[in-house]
């Protein structure tokens, strides 16, 4: 008979798990048959002694099996999904989705909320006032069908076991593990029915993992699941050292997707965005290479395809495209507040971390789950690393509708930018990418 007192001692004592006695757990605890402190133990043990990369996969499967798992076979063409592990100014999905649509890559995309300092593509779908994220199947599917994209929140149905694991792991101290973190992000993008992954890691002081060595581990770990389970996975190690782009905050992040996808907007997040949609249109088999990927994407930015595909998608959302067409009308903040610069020399780093958090106090994020955000609230950062400012010289522009959030946020970035004598050498946007048969780490 298996019992989960043989499953944690197993695993304290380093043994590799069977698949029956992982499948087993794991449906156990989702139907509350195994109680949670025996399920702590074992997370605790796994926290120690790790999961081998087959254990991992397992646990993975477990999880997506769960609860409901999305069937795309319905929607012709290999379906590509995206996730980003989190990061400040990332409105990535808002650009790449709609690129890779209009070059003919089906996107049938689950996203979710922003939490503490990072945002979430949903709440930033509903700056655009009357965009719906919750819709039923047939719609999603008739959307994807008639525009090629349609991008709804997630499904409270997908991966329950891994929200009851990650609500144990909060409160036990043992999320910091690369084997449950990347079995969590997989379980729920496997259980979303995508034919292939791209993963985005983030790396520095605004991600979820700080160092290019863990980021790695995390993207290796992803990409071994990936294979085990049968999905085509890459991942590209991108920088958050500072936020993406200029815009931070829901309405302003949309503003300036809207910059991209128009052939504009801040070079550091258009580069970024060719390079992740160039590797999605290559796990679709729409070129076997890079370059000509890239020369895809590129095209779809410049002839407006990609825009067009956006305003259309909004639109079949029930969305107000009038501000999509005039991004300059959306809502503004009632109250503007600059950030000057005390003293003279260059934008050395960013706290980036703190500027996410700034931009919750301003009203942009969420502290708790179910918080409320201001959709119009945020910041624009007008220096960005190696810039060069004078005394005075304005840093960031707070969007709030309060005084005293403003100066708190204020306080935050100010001591979040760094200047210094030395001008720093530029970030590089892509640090590494790791396929199954390998990494590449770039310096
Ligand atoms: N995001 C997830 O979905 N799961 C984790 O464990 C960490 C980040």
């Amino acid at each position: 008979m298996t019992r989960m007192y043989d499953i944690i001692v197993d695993k304290r004592n380093g043994k590799e798990l069977t698949r029956e006695q992982i499948c087993w757990f794991v449906n156990g605890f989702t139907k509350g048959d195994i109680p949670d402190y025996q399920v702590s133990a074992w997370l605790m043990a796994v926290y120690f002694r790790g999961m081998t990369d087959l254990e991992t996969a397992w646990l993975t499967e477990a999880m997506a099996d769960s609860g409901d798992r999305i069937d795309l076979s319905a929607i012709s063409g290999v379906k590509v999904d995206k996730h980003s592990t989190g990061g400040v100014g990332d409105k990535t999905t808002l650009i790449i989705g709609p690129v890779v649509a209009a070059c003919g890559v089906p996107v049938a995309k689950m996203s979710g909320r922003g939490l503490g300092h990072t945002g979430g593509t949903i709440d930033k779908l509903e700056a655009i006032t009357g965009y719906r994220t919750e819709l039923s199947r047939e719609d999603f599917f008739r959307i994807v069908g008639e525009v090629g994209i349609s991008v709804i929140g997630q499904s409270g149905s997908i991966a329950p076991a891994d929200k009851k694991l990650y609500a144990l792991r909060d409160v036990t101290g043992t999320v910091e593990n690369i084997s449950l973190i990347a079995s969590s992000i997989m379980s729920k993008k496997i259980a979303s029915g995508a034919d292939a992954i791209l993963l985005d890691v983030k790396t520095g002081s605004g991600a979820f993992m700080e160092t290019l060595e863990d980021s790695l581990k995390l993207a290796e770990a992803m990409v071994a699941i990936g294979e085990n389970v049968g999905r085509k996975t890459i991942a590209l190690v991108t920088d958050m050292d500072e936020p993406l782009g200029n815009a931070v905050g829901n309405a302003l992040e949309v503003a300036e997707a809207v910059e991209v996808l128009s052939g504009g907007g801040p070079e550091d997040l258009r580069t970024v965005c060719i390079e992740l949609a160039a590797d999605m249109l290559l796990l679709a088999g729409k070129a076997t290479v890079a370059d000509d990927c890239r020369h895809m994407a590129a095209k779809a930015l410049a002839d407006g395809s990609a825009l067009d595909t956006f305003v259309r998608m909004a639109e079949a959302h029930g969305g107000d495209v009038r501000l999509l067409r005039d991004p300059g009308s959306f809502p503004e903040a009632p109250l503007i507040m600059p950030v000057r610069a005390e003293t003279a020399g260059f934008v050395a780093s960013m706290d980036t971390m703190a500027i996410g958090n700034a931009s919750a106090i301003l009203g942009a994020g969420r502290l708790r789950v179910g918080d409320a955000v201001d959709h119009r609230a945020g910041l624009v950062l007008r220096k960005k690393i190696g810039d060069w400012v004078d005394v005075g010289d304005t840093l960031a522009e707070l969007h709030t509708d309060d005084e005293g959030k403003g100066r708190e946020g204020g306080h935050l970035v100010e001591k979040a930018i760094r200047i210094s004598e030395q001008k720093p050498a530029p970030p590089m946007l892509i640090r590494a990418r790791v396929t199954s048969t390998g990494c590449e780490v770039y310096r």
